[in-house]
């Protein structure tokens, strides 16, 4: 049997001449050390765009341009786009080339953040998986369509930023700017983790989160508890309460405005086959949270309030003495449903009608990400998923949404795109932590499906 354009793709895709090419590229992407967080790196940021990504996507066919970000002194955007003759489809494709502090020096024996070095089927290095690993592959995927039939049947767009791990500054607001620019019918990008290591999966659209501060401020300084117990409110007994109002002893949510949205019936089909968890992460709780929803439907389809951090007094040399004061920093991951701008003035009137008038509360991130997910039953999904298929021979896992946040609302919203992510990671990946690293089996599968849905999206012969 006559072997088809797309079987020798999808085996170029996979084969070790590819793997050592995406190495390769790899290996000068991490090598330059693009931390947004670190103003000193500035330079290293333009330097990723121009000296990179610019070059390497004119190799194929990309016309590209540097721009300043409408925010400013925030970090530059890049839109490259490649425009096919006769070509009506329109596919925008988003990636971010910074990344969080290397944290040199914390590494394993042998690593180090802006080396890719490769030991026990890993690629370590700052970004191999967030997210210069993840578009790294999908550049060779790219590459690779256009090596084995000369078009892709389709236009493509590219839209880089820099500023990812600072909360995506002027985002929405470029992409309300570039709308022309960034048009599209589809959208489709890789971040964040597959589900586990071994299923190929999509997610359509992110929870939202927003983090507030609770604080109680009594008086100046700390007084004796011999002297003063019994006559002074201790504010740390009233943040503690004052929590309990908001959350439960089983991490339910109180506050009636921020309760779980129902769960729709495609949503709910959707994640019925789906177990979170990885084997070598920790053991899921099986008392936390709505008893009444799937481990699955807790983290993909229920909102989730968190204690990120709580004090009062001294926690690490207590003193015999009523502290003054106390805070908490909490954070809430939501799901669509919940409009972001309504959760700080929910909050104020659980604690309102308890009687904690005396604890206040500050939104502390720059901005809520709102949460976003497209219908699983979209035309698109499904076209993404049967080219998954068959690829890979078995179904990816289908996530409505990613249990973490990204702005997909400036695709999904802004642009009006439905939008389809492809991670190329797993849970286990160390990111934003020392020894991040990409699995070299799942890149070799990236490579292989993404390969395979842009060439199915170009719709001409199989
Ligand atoms: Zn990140």
């Amino acid at each position: 049997m006559k072997t088809s354009t797309r079987e020798s793709l999808i085996a170029a895709a996979r084969s070790d001449a590819c793997l050592m090419r995406l190495k390769e590229s790899l290996s000068r992407r991490v090598a330059i050390a693009s931390e947004s967080q670190n103003p000193e790196r500035r330079a290293e940021l333009f330097r990723y765009l121009d000296e990179e990504i610019a070059p390497s996507v004119a190799g194929i066919g990309f016309t590209s341009t540097v721009h300043d970000n409408p925010v400013d002194g925030a970090p530059p955007f890049l839109i490259a786009s490649r425009i096919e003759t006769g070509a009506t489809r329109s596919l925008l494709m988003y990636a971010h080339g910074d990344v969080v502090s290397g944290q040199e020096g914390q590494w394993q024996d042998g690593a180090a953040p802006f080396l890719l070095t490769e030991s026990d089927g890993r690629w370590y290095g700052r970004g191999s998986a967030d997210n210069k690993g993840q578009h790294s592959i999908n550049l060779v995927a790219l590459e690779e369509v256009l090596r084995a039939r000369g078009k892709l049947g389709f236009n493509v767009k590219l839209l880089f930023e820099m500023g990812e791990e600072t909360g995506s500054p002027g985002l929405a607001e470029f992409c309300q700017i570039q709308r022309e620019a960034l048009g599209a019918d589809v959208f489709l990008a890789s971040d964040g983790p597959r589900l586990n290591a071994a299923s190929p999966t999509i997610f359509l659209g992110s929870r939202g989160v927003a983090n507030f501060e609770l604080a109680i401020a009594l008086r100046h300084g700390a007084h004796h508890s011999g002297n003063w117990g019994g006559l002074l409110k201790n504010p740390g007994t009233r943040l503690a309460h004052a929590i309990t109002a908001l959350v439960d002893g089983r991490g339910r949510i109180l506050v009636p405005e921020l309760a779980n949205p129902p769960l729709a019936a495609a949503v709910a089909k959707a994640l019925a086959a789906i177990e979170p968890g990885e084997p070598l992460g920790p053991e899921i709780s099986p008392d936390w949270g709505d008893p009444d929803r799937s481990a699955a439907e807790r983290v993909f389809a229920s909102n989730a309030l968190e204690v990120l951090a709580f004090e009062t007094g001294n926690p690490r040399k207590p003193v015999n003495a009523i502290p003054g004061s106390a805070r908490a920093t909490m954070q809430l991951r939501f799901v669509v449903g919940i409009d972001p701008s309504a959760i700080v003035p929910a909050v104020r009137r659980r604690l309102d009608a308890l009687g904690f008038n005396d604890v206040t509360v500050t939104a502390t991130r720059e901005e809520a990400m709102p949460a976003t997910r497209i219908d699983p039953d979209h035309a698109f999904v499904r076209e993404v998923v049967a080219s998954m298929t068959k690829t890979a021979r078995q179904a990816p896992a289908v996530l409505p949404n990613l249990g973490g946040s990204l702005p997909n609302h400036c695709f999904s919203g802004i642009l009006g795109l439905p939008t389809v992510w492809m991670p190329h990671s797993y849970p286990g990946c160390n990111q934003h932590a020392p020894n991040e690293h990409m699995l070299v089996d799942v890149a070799r599968e990236g490579m292989a499906l993404m390969a395979g849905v842009l060439f199915d999206l170009g719709g001409l012969e199989q």
